[in-house]
């Protein structure tokens, strides 16, 4: 535990050799260091993530897989993704992995380029009510090359209509059923989508991007179970290296596998493979257990705060990492809501809520999320106050230096990257 900060591996050497480069480093943890993160989709490693990121594994082709490469010299790497296929499958309770995929958009790529044609029907959550872009956007591949029938949340509970779902499935009779969303606050019924797949002969895909971090410390419960495809991306409440995974049944290995590479990527990257082995082994400790719980229960904390200050929360609450906020009640709109909580020091994202009335560059929401402020050591205590802060920053922005005043003094006791967590 020291007071110098961590600045990743060898940045000293880093700032005599290239000082306009390690400015730009330097300023970034400046920036991270000086607010409040409250971005749902981000984390900080552990320094152990970045040294694995930041080492020599990178210089190293390894087209193939472990014991299978199209490039000699790979025996050594080799045992770096076969560490992370079998902590992966270990953790998840999967039969199988694979750890290659750049991104959660690549995972997808994949995952659907292994279970479908071009043309082929997929149901699929719709972008305006918390679904992923490669859910079927139409500015997206997923969009452009497959039929994506969009189902929602209903209008009065802004939760996931299951019955709905199963109409459009029996109607359109879909080859693949993705569940999964990037703004949906509440825990999704994996076996109800099971039992909707099954009646209608369809592949279910769950892309759990952003709650796999919570399966893996067991704080909700695992699509695993449940889903022929499971996709997730690493950097999100897991905590480690910004890329992607996919996890699968023993039946549908060697098509995943096949539709990661050679189909859709050529050589791994495997640095951030080494670097996904150490977070997933981060991620079986119980100390993860533990952060993963007090991730949801900060989470709670500040919807209620906000939902004190006139600040509905979307579905009522959370039972995940992240809260969808509804500003109509306070008659600010996200995009300047935003802006308010920059100005304050408290990065957030606008966001479009469920029959959101607003444009997506405008938005009736701000989505938030404790993935951050967790590692960072703050507890729901904390999370109440941050509430406070926001709906004060939101409602006045006359007061954002006082805002601001509050903000340093809390990130003076919890400061990220200060000592090694
Ligand atoms: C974040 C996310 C992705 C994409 O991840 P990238 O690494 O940004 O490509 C895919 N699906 C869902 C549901 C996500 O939330």
């Amino acid at each position: 535990m020291g007071a110098e900060p961590y600045y990743g591996p060898d940045f000293g050497l880093l700032r005599r050799q290239d000082p306009e480069l390690a400015q730009v480093l330097l300023d970034e943890l400046e920036r991270v260091r000086g607010g409040i993160q409250l971005i749902a989709s981000e984390n900080f490693t552990s320094p152990a993530v970045l040294a694995a990121l930041g080492s020599t594994l990178t210089n190293k082709y390894a087209e193939g897989y472990p014991g299978r490469r199209y490039y000699g010299g790979c025996e050594v790497v080799d045992r770096a993704e076969r560490l992370a296929i079998e902590r992966a499958c270990r953790l998840f309770g999967a039969e199988h992995a694979n750890v290659q995929p750049h991104s959660g958009a690549s995972a997808n790529l994949a995952a659907y380029a292994a279970l479908l044609q071009p043309g082929d029907t997929m149901l699929a959550m719709a972008l305006p009510h918390g679904g992923h872009l490669t859910h079927g956007s139409k500015v997206n591949f997923s969009g452009r090359w497959f039929d994506v029938v969009p189902y929602g949340v209903r209008r009065d509970s802004e939760l996931i209509d299951y019955d709905e779902v199963r109409d459009l499935a029996l109607r359109h009779q879909p080859k693949l059923i993705v569940c999964g969303a990037t703004a949906y606050p509440r825990l999704i019924d994996f076996a109800a989508f099971r039992g909707i797949a099954d009646d209608v002969g369809a592949w279910l895909l769950a892309d759990v991007a952003h709650p796999i971090g919570l399966m893996a410390g067991g704080a909700i419960p695992s699509a695993v179970p449940y889903a022929d495809v499971v996709t997730f991306t690493t950097h999100k409440a897991l905590r480690g290296p910004r890329g992607g995974a996919i996890l699968c049944t023993r039946e549908l290995a060697a098509r995943i596998d096949r539709a990661v590479f050679p189909f859709v990527q050529g050589g791994p990257l495997m640095h951030v493979v080494a670097a996904k082995a150490v977070a997933f082994g981060e991620a079986m400790r119980p100390e993860f257990a533990g952060y993963t719980r007090k991730v949801i229960a900060n989470a709670q904390a500040l919807a209620e705060a906000l939902d004190a200050e006139g600040m509905r929360a979307v579905s009522g609450g959370t039972d995940t990492h992240l809260a969808l906020i509804d500003l109509r009640g306070v008659g600010v709109p996200g995009v300047e809501a935003e802006r308010r909580c920059a100005a304050a020091g408290i990065t957030l994202n606008r966001n479009v809520i469920p029959y959101d009335p607003e444009p997506a560059a405008v938005t009736s929401g701000i989505r938030v999320g404790t993935p951050c402020v967790t590692t960072q050591g703050m507890g729901p205590e904390d999370l109440k106050e941050l509430g406070s802060l926001v709906a004060r920053a939101v409602r006045d922005p006359g007061g954002a230096e006082e805002v601001r005043a509050r903000v340093t003094a809390l990130l003076a006791i919890h400061q990220p990257y200060l000592s090694e967590f």
